[in-house]
Formats: C-alpha cells, structure tokens, sequence
C-alpha cells in the first residue's frame, strides 16, 4: 500500500486537447495495439489475467477469467460491450474518463475485441450525457480514420467495428443483462443468469460486458507487463483505480490511486473535509454500499478489507458528509431514487422499494413510532437475496448500515417531531 497517487488513466487529463487522437498519439496513444497484435489472443488473456485486473464496475469479477469464459469453439460471433452507462449515486469516474481520454478506451476496446476473436464492439452510454456520446463517436471517427478501426488494422489481418450506442436513461440498464436488451431494442429489464453472457449475451452470442475503466486499463497493462500493475494494490486487488470524491471535501474530484489506499489519505490529498467540519458518514462505492463511519477511515480501500468492515468496494464513489447532514434524510433520498428506478419486474423490489420509501418518509417527518425502525428492517429482510437483481439488495443498504450506526438519530426524529437538523446548514442535498 502506498499513499501516493498513481496517475495512468488520469496522466493525460490535463492535456492541451487531450480528448484528440494528435494529443493522445503525441503521448504514445495506439502503440499497445502493435504489441498486442504481435501476441496471440490467447497471450493477450493470460497478460490481462496474469495482472490481477478486477472489474472496475463494482463488483470487482477477474477480468482476464471472464475473458476466459467465452467458449471459442462456438461458431457465433463474439462481442464486446462496454458497460458506459454510470449511474450509480456517487459515481463520477468513467464519464470525466470519456470525456478527458475517449482514445484510452477505444484503444481498450480494439485489444480487449482482439482478445476474445470479437469483430464487432459496442460503447453502451448514458443517454442524459450527450456531450460523453458525441466526444466518443468523434473519437471513433478519429480511429477509423487513422486505421485503428476497421479492416487489416495496422496490417495485423484483424478487423473491428466499434459502435457507440446511447441508452435510454434507466440505472437498470447497467445491470448488464438490461443493457442487452436494450441494446437489442427492448424495455430494459434484467435476464435470469445463468446462462451469463460470456456463454450467451447479446444476440445469444457469447459476450463479454466490462466497464469503462476496467476496458481503458487493458492498454497500459499490455504497454508495461502484467508484473508492472500485479505490483502495485494489495494482494488480491491489484493495481490502481480512479477514486471519485464528492460531498463535503475541500477538493472534490476523482484522484487515482493504489486499490489499498485509506479514506484518510484520499481525505488528506483531497485538502481535508471543508474547513471546521468533521466526517460523520461515508459510502465507499456509492450509495449501493452499505454506509461507514470516521471509524473506517483507516480501512484499506480494497475489496476484501471494505467487505470485511461491512461494505463494498463498489465503484469507490466515496461521498462525504459532515456532521451538518441528517442521514435519515440522506438515505430517503436514496431510497426515492432505488423506488423511481426499479424496473418493477420482480415484487420484492418492485413493491418493496415503494413500501421503504413510505416509511421511511414518516420517519423522517418525525411521524411513526419506534416499531417504524423494525418495520423497515424487516422490509429490507424482505428484500435483500429474494429480488431478481442487483437493484434490490442494493437499495436495502443504506437503510439497514444507517441504522445500524444512527439508530439513535432516527429516534431523535420521532422525539423532535421531525428533522432534528438545520436544513439551511448542510449542503448535502441543495
Ligand atoms: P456479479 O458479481 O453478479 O457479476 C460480475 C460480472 O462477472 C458480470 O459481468 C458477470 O457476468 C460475471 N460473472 C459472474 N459469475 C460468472 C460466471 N460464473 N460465469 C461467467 N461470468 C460470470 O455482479 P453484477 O450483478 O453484474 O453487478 C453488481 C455490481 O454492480 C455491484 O457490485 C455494484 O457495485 C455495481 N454497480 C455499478 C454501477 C455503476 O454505475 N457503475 C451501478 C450499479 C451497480
Ligand atoms: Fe427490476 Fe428491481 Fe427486480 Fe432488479 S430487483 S429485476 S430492478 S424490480
């Protein structure tokens, strides 16, 4: 572990025109494609397993082991997708990542494709982030231009087409299933897995989804050697990662870092929390995290040792709240967002989100009683491991951490009569 930051995918963001193919070129942009086109496919998955890459979406699955999955001895075509539709509360890496570097991830795109024999290739971006959607198919207009896309690139005898593709606006859809069937032109609603999409994802064919970060990575692990990014992180979570930081910090942004890297340390090179404020409550990867504590501050920031103090690694969208903010009120905000996403195609989640964001909402109002705090827990029981995605479990976890570490503040709701804070004095939610 080490405290200090480790600029490569951020290294160029603040570039004269760094967004351009002449920038990105200047810098030594698409020579990672020669030297993976100088390996068999094959080679290119051990390098890529070889460095311990883990999804950078959340969930953290080994990278090159997916990879691995996809059955070559199947006649259909194979296909990548990015995972671009970041919508996780908190999280605000992969978008200032298109945005600032898009050649980074087609440059991603073309060795990951060649990895796993795919001759087609999909961006799937939020739809709300037009000026991300037009700087991607500007920088794949640059590529094909450039013969970096297309037939024969760089002579190798490989072809590959990348198409951008713009959702339609709904968090389920990065859910990876969702995204493929929006991506075939359905309502965007979760398939049951297995069969995952390694073995049959988009048109059936064997696919492999990966996020905007975990493609961009693939580059400079090929470029410097699976030893080079196996060395840095922790044991079992290697290498680096884009940390988003937001909320009540001195210099909210994204910093990356070493996985391994504590929240004091990103605190401290973040300038602090804003001045004459103290922490109170933070999400490690977004509010699909369970919440943690100034308690936590020294966790390493890596995915066994945030799963071993209650939470998730997630997409480390660390957002920060002082000691002005009322959870409560935080955590219903959240529990409005899980309801209005839902999909509705499962009960649990689909009536489930409706009925937390209910009780919630008297809680907060200072209305119920203290049977209200067991109700809700009940709910999430209710919830969580019974619903058909992701969604679900992951709306119950602001509600059951918040209590678990604030139970005494939902009670003082119910004493005051409603919010015990002074709404004017945090700036959480203006
Ligand atoms: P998951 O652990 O079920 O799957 C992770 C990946 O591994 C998937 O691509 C899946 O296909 C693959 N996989 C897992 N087991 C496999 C197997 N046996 N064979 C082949 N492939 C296999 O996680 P998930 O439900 O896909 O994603 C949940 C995560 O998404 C959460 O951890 C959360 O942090 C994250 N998330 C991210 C955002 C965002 O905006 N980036 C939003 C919401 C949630
Ligand atoms: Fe849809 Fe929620 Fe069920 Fe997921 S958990 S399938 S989002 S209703």
């Amino acid at each position: 572990m080490t405290d200090t930051l480790t600029p490569v995918l951020t290294d160029n963001w603040d570039a004269d025109r760094a967004w351009t193919l002449a920038s990105y070129e200047e810098r030594g942009g698409y020579a990672a494609l020669d030297k993976a086109f100088a390996m068999t496919p094959d080679a290119v998955i051990d390098t890529v397993k070889e460095s311990g890459l883990r999804g950078r979406g959340g969930a953290g699955f080994p990278t090159g082991m997916k990879w691995g999955f996809i059955p070559q001895d199947n006649p259909r075509p194979k296909y990548l997708v990015v995972n671009a539709d970041e919508s996780e509360p908190g999280t605000c890496k992969d978008i200032p990542l298109m945005m600032a570097s898009p050649h980074t991830l087609v440059e991603g795109v073309i060795v990951s494709s060649y990895a796993i024999r795919a001759n087609t290739a999909f961006i799937y971006v939020r739809g709300e982030v037009l000026h991300v959607i037009r700087r991607l198919q500007r920088a794949v207009q640059e590529a094909y231009l450039a013969g970096h896309l297309g037939k024969n690139i760089h002579g190798s005898g490989y072809d590959l087409d990348l198409i951008v593709h713009a959702g339609a606006g709904a968090y389920i859809c990065g859910e990876e299933t969702a995204l493929l069937e929006g991506l075939e032109g359905r309502r965007g609603q979760p398939r049951l897995r297995p069969p995952f999409p390694a073995v049959a994802g988009l048109y059936a064919s064997p696919t492999v989804i990966n996020n905007v970060e975990s493609i961009a990575s693939v580059p400079s692990i090929i470029t410097n050697g699976a030893a080079w990014f196996a060395g840095m992180g922790t044991e079992k979570s290697n290498g680096f990662g884009i940390f988003s930081l937001s909320g009540h910090v001195t210099n909210p942004g994204q910093y990356e870092a070493p996985l391994g890297i504590t929240l004091r340390e990103l605190i401290d090179l973040a300038g602090g929390m804003r001045e004459g404020h103290e922490l109170k409550f933070w999400t490690p990867g977004g509010s699909s995290t369970p919440l943690l504590t100034p308690e936590h501050l020294d966790v390493p920031l890596d995915f066994e040792s945030v799963g071993a103090a209650g939470s998730m690694l997630g997409t480390r969208a660390l957002q920060l709240f002082d000691e002005t903010t009322c959870v409560v009120r935080a955590v219903l905000r959240w529990t409005e967002f899980y309801k209005h996403e839902s999909c509705g195609k499962c009960t649990p989640c689909r009536e489930g989100t409706w009925w937390l964001t209910q009780t919630m909402a008297r809680l907060e109002k200072g209305q119920g009683d203290e049977g209200d705090l067991d109700l809700l827990l009940d709910q999430c029981d209710n919830i969580l491991g019974r619903s058909f995605c992701a969604l679900g479990d992951g709306a119950t976890s602001p509600i059951s951490s918040s209590i678990q570490h604030f139970r005494d503040e939902y009670l003082a709701h119910l004493t005051h009569g409603g919010c015990p804070f002074d709404p004017a004095a945090s700036t959480a939610f203006a």
